[in-house]
């Protein structure tokens, strides 16, 4: 029968992405010097080394996934928290109260041979206005020589406080049973997350169009998170960047970030990165500056956004700089140069002054979400049956192919395969891509039609 070529089809061939509510989150803080990243590394068992013997006044905030018994729960490193901290001290301490104000639980490190300084008293304050189930650690004790320095922490009302060695490990399995009887099940203000980790986000565009910018944009406003866990050595290749409520995976912003290579490289080189973070994401930004003309270099790299088939957005930088005349220009290089990626959500931003930031992550979800978008068999054969009644497929040389069926066999991007009596027009294939976008959502996302031709 007709329809038998249909089973060569894997239609179960989608990678769906369930969403499931995110782990919950222990924040490790204390002041400088205490031993947090230290202990950190123990819980995570990390052979890599975070640990640094400046002070960790310049490390932004960092999150790592963790498990004990079974159980999985996101750790959250915070710099070192300084009470009337000015300049930097300043913004981390914010971070490090950011930090507790989204955790769900907080381990409270001191240096168990220090004891509480005034500094420790500050932090108890903070956190008793935060009123969150809080974990006294007394780092470094070492041996129980040291235990007689752990007993008069009882006096800053915090509860018992936990004998640790970060530096030998012994005391954290204590202190993790503990903290998993203070954690919820899943994470208070952790949202959902989608299963196989965040999002992945390419931030692409030629340079100057202001990539690092934005990325310090939205990484800072809310918080950074790097993710130095997947197998990366000291530089960490991607980011976490929370966004509408979401964790986004930002990869290769190393590349971003570091400029003076992007300066001295070919722009084959920069080409290449492109790619390279294309190929790792699953939605591209495609970032232009309004400033200067949409150029050559511009519509290549939206050439390879689209031919990876990743979903897109489009964003418009440097709003700021925008006035009537140049507004006229842009209206008009866009319907010349990039018609042919229309159906991409449109974002003006300005990464300098942070406007329209927040309208980033909801163009970024619409456009996944069509990108991963199914139409079931039964409504693309009536949409198909539709379109060709209305508007048949013109005669060559006096045949006329014919259309028998269709059918999506997978998404990321959408794919449809028409089974026909004889090669479409290209012009009718894109007639027929131009009524898919007309009649279902698919902006956002390339869409694929192949042929299967029957004789
Ligand atoms: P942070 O600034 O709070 O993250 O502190 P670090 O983890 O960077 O540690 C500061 C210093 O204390 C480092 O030199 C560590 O080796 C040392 N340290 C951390 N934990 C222990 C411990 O349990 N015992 C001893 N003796 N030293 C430790
Ligand atoms: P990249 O090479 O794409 O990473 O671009 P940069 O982020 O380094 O930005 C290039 C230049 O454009 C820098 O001088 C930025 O300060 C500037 N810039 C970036 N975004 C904006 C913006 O939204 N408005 C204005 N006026 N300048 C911007």
């Amino acid at each position: 029968p007709e329809d038998s070529a249909l089973l060569d089809i894997d239609e179960d061939d989608v990678e769906d992405r369930p969403y499931v509510p995110a782990p919950p989150v222990l924040a490790i803080i204390g002041r400088p010097n205490v031993g947090k990243s230290t202990l950190l590394n123990r819980i995570i068992q990390s052979r890599e080394a975070v640990v640094e013997d400046v002070p960790g006044v310049t490390r932004d905030r960092v999150s790592y996934p963790a498990e004990w018994n079974g159980r999985d729960f996101t750790l959250v490193d915070t710099g070192g928290w300084e009470a009337d901290a000015k300049g930097l001290h300043k913004r981390v301490a914010e971070q490090a109260e950011l930090a507790v104000d989204e955790a769900d639980a907080v381990v409270f490190v001191l240096d168990g041979l220090v004891g509480a300084t005034a500094v420790d008293e500050a932090v108890v304050k903070m956190l008793r206005r935060k009123k969150k189930p809080v974990l006294l650690v007394a780092n470094k004790i070492d041996s129980n020589a040291h235990m007689s320095e752990v007993y008069p922490l009882w006096n800053l009302g915090m509860g018992e406080p936990f004998p640790v060695s970060a530096l030998h490990g012994t005391g954290t399995g204590d202190l993790l049973d503990a903290a998993l009887k203070h954690l919820p099940k899943t994470a208070q203000h952790g949202g959902m997350v989608p299963l196989g980790g965040p999002r992945r986000v390419a931030l692409v565009g030629r340079p100057n169009v202001g990539k690092s910018s934005l990325l310090n944009k939205l990484a800072g406003a809310d918080r950074v998170v790097v993710d130095k866990v997947a197998g990366t050595t000291r530089d960490p290749v991607d980011e976490l960047i929370q966004l509408g409520g979401e964790e986004w995976t930002f990869v290769d912003t190393a590349g971003i970030r570091r400029r003076q290579h992007m300066a001295s490289g070919s722009e084959y080189y920069a080409m290449l990165r492109t790619q390279r973070a294309l190929e790792r994401a699953e939605v591209a930004v495609i970032l232009l500056s309004v400033e200067e003309p949409v150029s050559e270099q511009d519509v290549r790299i939206v050439q390879m956004a689209l031919d990876s088939g990743r979903a897109v957005v489009l964003a418009f930088n440097k709003w700021d700089l925008l006035d009537d005349e140049r507004r006229y220009y842009l209206e008009r290089e866009i319907e010349r140069d990039l018609a042919h990626i229309a159906w991409a959500p449109r974002v003006n931003v300005s990464a300098l002054t942070g406007w329209h930031k927040d309208r980033l992550a909801p163009a970024l979800q619409r456009s996944l979400q069509n990108w991963e978008q199914r139409i079931p068999t039964g409504r693309f054969n009536a949409f198909l049956g539709e379109l060709v009644a209305a508007h048949p497929h013109p005669v060559r040389g006096g045949k006329q192919p014919r259309i028998l069926f269709g059918t999506q066999p997978s998404t990321r991007p959408p794919t449809f395969v028409l089974f026909t009596t004889g090669f479409l027009d290209p012009g009718y294939r894109r007639f027929i891509i131009r009524r898919l976008r007309e009649t279902f959502d698919f902006s956002g996302t390339p869409i694929q039609v192949q042929m299967r031709v029957r004789e």
